[in-house]
């Protein structure tokens, strides 16, 4: 079974839990650390010749061109993660429609193809934002990778499919879903697959996981982002659990990275399509 790896194309000052602390005026002139981090990805996927989704911010897009160029180049899949990483719960339908077409017209005119998946920041599609499944239709996109069946706080469907489906359809076109990915225990679902959880969890936890996944047919989706392999960023004031929680483990991933390329296959969400 082939299992999805895929990478929010993002800085380390993006991410919610920091967002506070910059504001979108001052990005431009922090340290911009995602080519470094985004190329030490591309070589452990050239060395494991796997090939990857890659949702990246419009804004780094537009920032830094070459990094779409040479992800695109090395057989990559370039999908959107927005343009300016504002969850979609806080956004308009109108405000969102401009940050994605703005996403979508970055990523096209730099890859010179069409742009078929899109990664809500923060996972936030949810009940509450289903008027972004037709936008995304309409600007020809087919796929989106943003539920997280789970319940959480900022983000979540609790009560959506675990596994691949279509969240929305009109008379012509549907939206394939493709779920993060969560294990079922009793009545719930836990979160599973992304960056955190591998840089948290020990490697044989997550093997478990990943054969409880596998014995259930769902392949695995995992999402990381550049920052969590780089031990050298700027280390924020977050208070001592939000500190673990964003830094615990970084200089890990890498290796647990390259374990999970040795032992499993992995392709991009494109293969999927049709
Ligand atoms: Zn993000």
């Amino acid at each position: 079974m082939k299992h999805f790896l895929t990478f929010d194309i993002e800085d380390w000052f993006h991410p919610e839990a920091v967002r506070h602390l910059f504001p979108m005026s001052k990005w431009e002139s922090l340290e911009h650390r995602v080519m470094k981090n985004t190329e030490k990805i591309l070589q452990v996927l050239d060395k494991y010749k796997v090939k990857a989704t890659f949702f990246v911010l419009g804004w780094i897009a537009e920032k830094h061109p070459s990094l779409v160029e040479a992800i695109d180049a090395e057989g990559h899949e370039v999908a959107s993660h927005g343009y300016s990483h504002r969850m979609v719960t806080q956004m308009t339908p109108e405000e969102f429609e401009e940050d994605l077409t703005r996403s979508l017209e970055v990523l096209s005119g730099i890859i010179h193809k069409p742009v078929l998946g899109f990664r809500a920041p923060t996972f936030s599609i949810t009940h509450k934002t289903q008027w972004a499944l037709p936008i995304l239709v309409k600007h020809g996109l087919r796929y989106d990778s943003s539920v997280y069946p789970i319940i959480h706080d900022r983000y979540g469907i609790a009560d959506a499919p675990r596994r691949r489906y279509i969240i929305y359809q009109n008379s012509q076109h549907e939206l394939i879903e493709f779920p993060l990915s969560t294990i079922r225990i009793g009545k719930y679902n836990f979160p599973f697959g992304g960056g955190g959880y591998l840089r948290h969890y020990p490697l044989r936890l997550t093997r478990f996981l990943i054969n409880k996944l596998k014995q259930e047919k769902i392949p695995l989706i995992i999402y990381i982002h550049p920052w969590e392999f780089d031990s050298e960023q700027p280390r924020l004031p977050l208070g001592m659990i939000q500190t673990w929680r964003h830094y615990h483990n970084i200089e890990r991933n890498m290796q647990k990275l390259e374990v999970l390329l040795q032992e499993n296959q992995f392709t991009y969400f494109k293969e999927e399509l049709n």
